[in-house]
């Protein structure tokens, strides 16, 4: 970081060759700068990103969810620790976390939450930034994820905690979505969002060891009933429900197997390049409602007719969308 500042910016093709050799700095910076609002900061990283795309794509997209406390990082220690160790995959973390409270300033915090899986070389994590719509946290993984394809990870897994909408956003961006749920009452089904469950590829009843194995057995057989229930993906691709232990290690080979079953049949029928295109369409519209969004509170003179017409809101003298069509007017009219 010190010699980023120090140096200042690189152009373009700096970034891309390093990325694509595979400099660690180089990637970090870049990803930065993807986070970054400096209108300068932006340029730089769209042609970062546009030189890298044809080099993208050649990665396993996992997303894993669950409640905090279900021990998702837990998981993704020990998930990442066998992909890393046993079968040589080159590995990155990410989150999309748009609540978090955890700055950059603490991605230590995170690689104390990973520590074993952080002090693998070749292991890639980085927090989600701590500020930012999740419009904006999801836009910046998205395209971190293409850096990280293009310098050579195979394997990027995308964590997020059930909270507003992010597991929605993740499960735009990845080809297997991952839902991680603790055994318990029988209430479980409803402490969840369905629409969740029926976005899950594979559900994992989590800490399956100890007095809590037996439960999380009878866990996973009421999980798997219930999603017989819904009607099947348009892919043909049925979840699969199961029980792993992080801590004492069970049940993760199993899941990578199921991870390794899903890619060869999304492959073979076309599915797989099929849901990316539909993503990146996805991810077009996205962007432009982010954009317009973005640009709209950015504008000057839609920043001073606020004020006055939140209060003519607040006075019920205008209704609130009377005042959008006013702000919006203003904006157009104003657009150099
Ligand atoms: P997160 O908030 O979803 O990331 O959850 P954590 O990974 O931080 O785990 C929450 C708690 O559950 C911690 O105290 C973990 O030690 C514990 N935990 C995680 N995985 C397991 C497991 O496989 N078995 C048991 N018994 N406890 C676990």
């Amino acid at each position: 970081m010190l010699d980023f500042k120090r140096r200042g910016r690189l152009s373009p093709k700096s970034y891309i060759n390093g990325i694509l050799a595979g400099d660690r700095p180089l990637l970090s910076q870049a990803i930065t700068m993807i986070e970054s609002t400096l209108p300068k900061d932006t340029k730089l990283a769209q042609e970062i990103i546009d030189g890298c795309i044809p080099h993208s794509g050649n990665s396993y997209r996992i997303g894993v969810t669950g409640i905090p406390g279900v021990g998702k990082s837990t998981f993704i220690e020990k998930f990442g620790l066998y992909l890393t160790m046993k079968l040589k995959r080159k590995v990155a973390v990410l989150a999309v976390d748009p609540t978090s409270e955890r700055s950059r300033g603490s991605i230590l915090g995170d690689k104390v939450r990973m520590e074993e899986l952080s002090r693998q070389p070749g292991v890639f994590i980085r927090p989600s930034p701590s500020s930012g719509s999740l419009g904006g946290v999801a836009k910046n993984t998205r395209e971190t994820v293409i850096l990280l394809e293009a310098a050579g990870f195979d394997t990027i897994i995308i964590e997020t905690t059930g909270v507003g909408q992010s597991e929605t956003a993740v499960s735009s961006m990845v080809d297997f979505f991952l839902l991680l749920l603790l055994s318990g009452a029988g209430d479980e089904l409803q402490g969840i969002k369905r629409g969740i469950m029926e976005m899950a590829d594979a559900i994992a009843i989590t800490k399956a060891d100890g007095e809590n194995r037996q439960k999380a057995e009878l866990a996973r057989k009421e999980f798997q009933n219930a999603v017989s229930l819904y009607p099947p993906k348009e892919s043909g691709w049925g979840p699969e429900v199961m029980t792993c232990s992080a801590i004492n290690n069970e049940g993760i080979d199993a899941i990578w197997e199921t991870i390794v079953k899903h890619r060869g049949e999304m492959e073979k029928t076309g599915e797989l390049a099929k849901k990316r295109r539909e993503q990146s369409i996805k991810w077009m519209h996205d962007a432009i409602v982010l954009s317009l969004k973005e640009n709209f509170y950015k504008s000057e003179a839609v920043n001073k007719s606020l004020p006055p017409l939140e209060n003519e809101v607040k006075e019920g003298r205008t209704s609130p969308f009377a005042a959008a069509v006013r702000l919006l007017e203003i904006y157009f009219r104003n657009l150099s």
